[in-house]
């Protein structure tokens, strides 16, 4: 029997938590009794109601609107959340953007995005949140990779280049932490039907000539055996795996949650 009762308790940093993977893993893991500091942007409503919804687990829960393209920003996030809760506990790097482009037509402005966001921002928050963990000798590191984090896609360089840029990142920290009671993995999802997917069918179609319903059919879900959308749920679950005691002694590792994709 898989045991989280150890969990109860600690405090998770989530960023981009305000919608979609990272609001699923927020929910999951505040139904664990986990405090959440939910990140990200959105309108105050949305803001507002990502932090109800944890909070209505009987967790604490804070929002922090730090940018993740400021280190300064990433790093006065982990210090206050250390003061306001007395701990760090776990970091679940996942915020994250797409763009859909061929390498000649990619903007510039984009590709700087993609690599802050989804891949230097997970160096500044792993560098901000080390010593704190350290002070209890223990942590959890959750890097939300993707199926692009171990195989490629064309019209998604500057993506890929980060994911795969994060599976490297996470094999070095769990090297580098593999004494200190910290563990470092990384998620790779296969589709999950969030605002970013939805996002993207409209450009892939203009990328690709195709219909929007093709692109689903025939693009998103043609390297997904189950021909399933990963849901939330099943990350947020993943997630709380390699968190618990059981996934010790798991670390380094990039854990494909992709419905077969990368194992064909
Ligand atoms: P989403 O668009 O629903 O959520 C992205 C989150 O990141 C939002 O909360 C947004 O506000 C936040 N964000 C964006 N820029 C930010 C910034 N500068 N600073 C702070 N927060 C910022 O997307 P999602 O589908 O839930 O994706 C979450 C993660 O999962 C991403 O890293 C993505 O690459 C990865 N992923 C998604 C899929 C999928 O199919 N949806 C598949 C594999 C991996």
């Amino acid at each position: 029997m898989l045991d989280i009762s150890t969990l109860k308790g600690k405090t998770a940093i989530i960023t981009g938590s305000t919608s979609g993977i990272g609001l699923g893993i927020a929910q999951g893991f505040a139904d664990a009794g986990i405090n959440i500091v939910i990140n990200g942007f959105g309108s105050d409503e949305q803001i507002e109601e990502a932090v109800s919804s944890v909070k209505s687990c009987g967790v604490k829960a804070i929002y922090n609107g730090a940018d993740m393209t400021k280190p300064e920003q990433i790093a006065e996030m982990v210090n206050a959340v250390a003061e306001e809760f007395g701990s760090v506990d776990i970091v679940v790097n996942n915020a994250g953007i797409q763009t859909v482009a061929p390498v000649t037509e990619f903007p510039e402005n984009r590709w700087d995005a993609i690599i802050a966001i989804n891949m230097s921002s997970a160096f500044h928050m792993v560098k901000a949140a080390l010593p704190h963990m350290h002070k209890n000798n223990w942590g959890r590191i959750i890097n939300i990779s993707s199926a692009h984090g171990l195989v490629a896609s064309p019209y998604k360089s500057a993506y890929v280049t980060a994911k795969h840029g994060i599976t490297g990142f996470t094999k070095t920290v769990a090297l580098e932490e593999a004494r200190s009671g910290v563990t470092c993995n990384a998620i790779c999802p296969g589709y999950v039907f969030t605002p970013l997917v939805e996002g993207q069918i409209a450009d892939t179609a203009k990328a690709r000539g195709l219909s929007e319903e093709e692109v689903i059919n025939d693009v998103l879900l043609a390297a997904q055996w189950t021909k399933k959308f990963v849901t939330v749920e099943q990350l947020a679950g993943t997630a709380l795996f390699l968190c618990s005691d059981a996934a010790e002694n798991i670390t380094g590792v990039s854990v494909p949650v992709d419905g077969g994709w990368t194992s064909a």
